[in-house]
C-alpha cells in the first residue's frame, strides 16, 4: 500500500501533536490518508467580485475590494467588539470582530487596499460582515487556494481553537503538495483507460483544491466511482463466494400441494406481479444453490400469498419451511390467514412465539424433529437453538427491516446438511440504489401491481381548525358501519409527554363519540391485554382503535377504512404510507387523514403534499430519500454497511452507482475469486480498506 498515506497526521507541517489529537477527537482523522479523504462538502468561486452597492444580506457569500477608514472599539466585557468601516467607490460596510481584538488592531492597516471575504448580514437596515476573512491582493495571489476555495465541517471545539474550515483547507493544501507523485492508482490503468477516469492522484488533488469545473467533474467523478465501486465489489464477491461455497436444495417437483392449493383453494386470480415473482423464485430454487432473495412490495400486494405458494413448493420436495415475523401479532395473523388458507388441506403448522407455553412449545419441538409439523410460523423464539428442524428447506423472513443480517444468517444454519433457502419480505419500498447496496447481496423482486378491485386511498391533509368536520366525517362513517384507527406519534415509548397526548387523546374521542365503543393499544401495555384489545376491534366489537405505532406493521383488519394521523409532521414518510397501508384492504373507499399543526418546516409540507398525491410507495421512498438523504432510511443501520459514505451520496449518484455495480459484476463473472493478475489490486485494497474490512469467510 502506499505508505506516504499511512504516515501520522501530526507529522504533517502546520499540525503538531495538540491539533493531531484534536482532528481525531473531533474527525477520527489519524494519517494523511483520513485527512486527503476528507472532502469539502461545498466550493465557492473566489474569482467573483462585487461592489458594495450590489451587497445585499441574502447573498451567502461576498469578496469585496476596497479600503478600510476607520476602526474602533465599542462595548465592554464579553459585549466587546471591534468594528471597522470599509470602502470601496460605491459605498461602505462595517466589518466586526468579537474575537482576537487586539491582535486586529495591531495588524489592520488604515487605508490599505484588502480584499474581503465573508457572509453579509443586516443589521438596523446596514449591511456588516462578522469575522470576514481578509488578506491583501498579495497575499491572495501567493495563497494557492485555487479558484475555488474548498469548505470543510469542523466542529464548534476545533473554531475555539482556530483549526476552521480555511485552516483545513490551507493543510490540505501543504498535504497535496507533499503528495505529489506519491498516490497510488487504486484501480488496475485497463480500467481506468476504459472507463475514461482521472487518475487517483490527480482526483484527490482536484477534489480539493479545483482549478476549473471540467476538473472538478472528472475528479468527482472518478471519487464517487471508486467508492461506490469497491462497495459494490464487496458484495457481490460475498455473494458470489456464497453462491459457490453453499448448494442449495432443489426445489424439483411442482406437486400435489402447490397445485392442489392452486387449482382448488386459491379464492381469487394472482396478478401477473405475483405471477413473476412465483417464477423468479422458482427458478431460484431449482438451480443448485441456496436462494436468498427479497420481495419487495407495497403493503397488501400480497406478498404473503406468495411466500405460500413456495412454503407448498418446499412441502412438495418433502421440506419443512418456516416463517418468521417481527411481532407476535403479526405471527399469529400470519397463523390464522394461512391456517384458513390451506383450511381442508392436509396440512400441519405449528405456532411459535414468546408466550407459547411450556408444554405446548415442548410438544411442538417434539413434532418440528419428527416432521410432523409441515410449516412453522412465530417470531424470533424460531431462531432458538432448541428449535430443531428435522428438515428446514426454506425461511421466510416477513418485514425485513426488523431483522438484522446476523438472525438472517442464524437460520441458514438451522439444516446441518444445506442451509435453507431464504426468502425476505419487505412492505417498505426502499429505491433501487439503495437496494443494492442495503440489500446487495439479495437478489431483488418487485411486486408493483395490487389486487384488482381495491380503489385507492383517499389522502386527505387537514389543520386542526378542520377538527369538526372530521370529527363529522367519522361519525357518518360509522354509521356506514366503518372502523377507524387513530394514530398517536409515540415515537419512543418513554416519552412522558407523548404518553400524556395518548391519554388527552383517547379521552377526548371517548368524549366526542360517547356512543361508540373504543379500543386502544399502545407499547406499554402487557402483551395478553394488547392483544385483546386488537381481538376486539379486529371482531368488530370496537370502532376506533386508538394507538399509537405498534400497529404499523402488517395488521390486518379488512372493515378499517380510515385512518387518522395526529401530529402527522412528527412521523417520517416511510411510517406515514406503513400507517396508511393499515386501510384500504378491503372493497370499500378507504380514507387517510393527515392532521397537523398549522406551523409546518418546508420539509413537512412536502411530506404532507407527497402523501396527498401518491399511493406508490416507490415514489414515496424516493421522496424520503431525497428529503432525510440515505443513511435514515429504515434498513439501513441493519445493513451492516458503513453508511459515512464520504462522496457518493445514494439519492443523486444512482447512474454512478449502477455503473459501478455492473463494472464490479463483470469483473466477478470472469473471475470469481480475483486470483488473475490484473484483478490482484482489487483484492489488496478490499482486504486493505478498513471501511470494506473483508474476508472471504465472513460469510459464513
Ligand atoms: P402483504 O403481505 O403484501 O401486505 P398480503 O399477502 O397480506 O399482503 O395480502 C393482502 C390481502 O390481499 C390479503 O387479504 C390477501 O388474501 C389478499 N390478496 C393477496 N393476493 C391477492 C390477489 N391476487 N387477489 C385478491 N386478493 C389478494
Ligand atoms: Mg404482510
Amino acid at each position: 500500500m502506499s505508505e506516504f498515506l499511512d504516515q501520522e497526521i501530526k507529522f504533517l507541517p502546520g499540525v503538531g501533536q495538540k491539533r493531531a489529537e484534536l482532528l481525531y477527537k473531533e474527525l477520527k482523522l489519524k494519517t494523511f490518508r483520513d485527512l486527503i479523504y476528507y472532502f469539502p462538502y461545498k466550493y465557492i468561486d473566489r474569482t467573483k467580485f462585487y461592489s458594495i452597492s450590489q451587497i445585499h444580506s441574502q447573498m451567502p457569500f461576498i469578496q469585496v475590494k476596497g479600503k478600510i477608514r476607520s476602526m474602533e472599539t465599542v462595548g465592554s466585557g464579553i459585549k466587546q467588539r471591534l468594528t471597522a468601516r470599509f470602502y470601496d467607490e460605491t459605498g461602505s460596510i462595517e466589518l466586526i470582530w468579537f474575537r482576537a481584538i487586539k491582535w486586529q488592531k495591531e495588524n489592520l492597516v488604515l487605508n490599505k487596499e484588502y480584499i474581503i471575504f465573508g457572509k453579509p448580514a443586516e443589521f438596523g437596515g446596514k449591511i456588516n460582515v462578522v469575522h470576514p476573512e481578509l488578506e491583501t491582493e498579495a497575499e491572495k495571489q501567493l495563497q494557492p487556494s485555487g479558484l475555488f476555495q474548498g469548505y470543510y465541517n469542523t466542529s464548534e471545539n476545533m473554531k475555539k481553537k482556530f483549526l476552521n474550515s480555511r485552516t483545513i483547507n490551507k493543510l490540505q493544501l501543504t498535504l497535496m503538495h507533499l503528495a505529489k507523485g506519491k498516490i497510488k492508482e487504486s484501480l488496475p490503468s485497463s480500467l481506468v483507460e476504459k472507463l475514461k477516469l482521472a487518475s487517483l492522484e490527480k482526483s484527490l488533488i482536484t477534489i480539493h483544491k479545483p482549478e476549473n469545473t471540467l476538473d472538478l467533474k472528472n475528479a468527482t467523478f472518478r471519487l464517487k466511482f471508486e467508492e461506490l465501486f469497491f462497495i459494490q465489489l464487496k458484495i457481490l464477491a460475498l455473494k458470489h463466494n456464497r453462491e459457490k461455497k453453499f448448494k442449495g436444495f432443489r426445489f424439483e417437483k411442482v406437486g400435489y400441494n402447490f397445485n392442489k392449493f392452486y387449482n382448488d383453494f386459491l379464492p381469487f386470480e394472482l396478478t401477473n406481479a405475483q405471477k413473476k415473482v412465483i417464477k423468479e423464485i422458482r427458478r431460484d430454487v431449482n438451480r443448485n444453490s441456496q436462494m436468498n432473495r427479497l420481495i419487495q412490495g407495497d403493503v397488501g400486494s400480497g406478498k404473503t400469498l406468495v411466500a405460500l405458494m413456495i412454503i407448498l413448493l418446499a412441502m412438495d420436495n418433502g421440506f419443512q419451511s418456516a416463517l418468521m415475523a417481527p411481532t407476535e401479532i403479526l405471527a399469529q395473523q400470519h397463523f390464522q390467514s394461512i391456517s384458513k388458507f390451506l383450511e381442508g388441506m392436509n396440512v400441519k403448522i405449528g405456532l411459535l412465539t414468546g408466550s407459547s407455553k411450556t408444554k405446548a412449545r415442548r410438544e411442538l419441538h417434539a413434532a418440528l424433529e419428527s416432521g410432523e409439523i409441515q410449516i412453522l410460523i412465530g417470531t424470533h423464539a424460531l431462531i432458538e437453538d432448541k428449535v430443531i428442524f428435522n428438515n428446514l428447506g426454506l425461511v421466510v423472513i416477513d418485514e425485513q427491516h426488523r431483522f438484522g443480517v446476523a438472525q438472517r444468517a442464524k437460520l441458514w444454519k438451522k439444516n446441518d446438511l444445506i442451509p435453507p433457502h431464504v426468502l425476505v419480505m419487505t412492505a417498505t419500498p426502499i429505491p433501487r440504489t439503495l437496494a443494492m447496496t442495503v440489500y446487495g447481496d439479495l437478489d431483488v423482486s418487485v411486486i408493483d401491481e395490487l389486487p384488482p378491485g381495491r380503489k385507492p386511498i383517499q389522502t386527505i391533509h387537514f389543520f386542526e381548525n378542520r377538527r369538526n368536520q372530521l370529527n363529522n366525517f367519522l361519525k357518518q362513517q360509522i354509521e356506514k358501519g366503518a372502523q377507524i384507527y387513530i394514530v398517536f406519534p409515540l415515537i419512543t415509548e418513554s416519552e412522558k409527554m407523548d404518553f400524556k397526548n395518548l391519554e388527552e387523546g383517547y379521552r377526548q374521542i371517548t368524549e366526542a363519540f360517547p356512543d361508540v365503543k373504543v379500543s386502544m393499544v399502545h407499547g406499554k401495555m402487557k402483551p395478553n391485554i394488547k392483544e385483546s384489545a386488537m381481538q376486539n376491534f379486529k371482531k368488530g366489537d370496537t370502532q376506533i382503535m386508538v394507538a399509537t405505532t405498534v400497529i404499523e406493521v402488517g395488521v390486518d383488519v379488512p372493515n378499517a377504512t380510515i385512518m387518522v394521523i395526529e401530529s402527522a409532521e412528527r412521523f417520517g414518510l416511510s411510517q406515514l404510507h406503513q400507517l396508511r397501508g393499515r386501510v384500504g384492504r378491503g372493497v370499500n373507499q378507504s380514507y387517510c387523514v393527515l392532521m397537523s399543526s398549522y406551523k409546518l418546516g418546508t420539509e413537512s409540507r412536502q411530506r404532507m403534499a407527497t402523501m396527498v398525491r401518491t399511493n406508490d410507495g416507490f415514489e414515496i421512498a424516493e421522496v424520503d430519500m431525497k428529503l432525510r438523504g440515505p443513511g435514515d432510511i429504515e434498513g439501513t443501520q441493519q445493513s451492516g454497511i458503513g453508511f459515512d459514505l464520504k462522496i457518493a451520496n445514494l439519492g443523486k449518484d444512482g447512474e454512478i452507482l449502477q455503473m459501478a455495480r455492473n463494472v464490479a459484476s463483470d469483473i466477478l463473472d470472469n473471475d470469481p475469486f480475483l486470483m488473475k493478475d490484473e484483478n490482484k489490486l482489487f483484492l489488496k485494497n478490499l482486504m486493505a480498506s478498513k471501511e470494506t474490512g473483508f474476508s472471504w469467510s465472513s460469510i459464513s
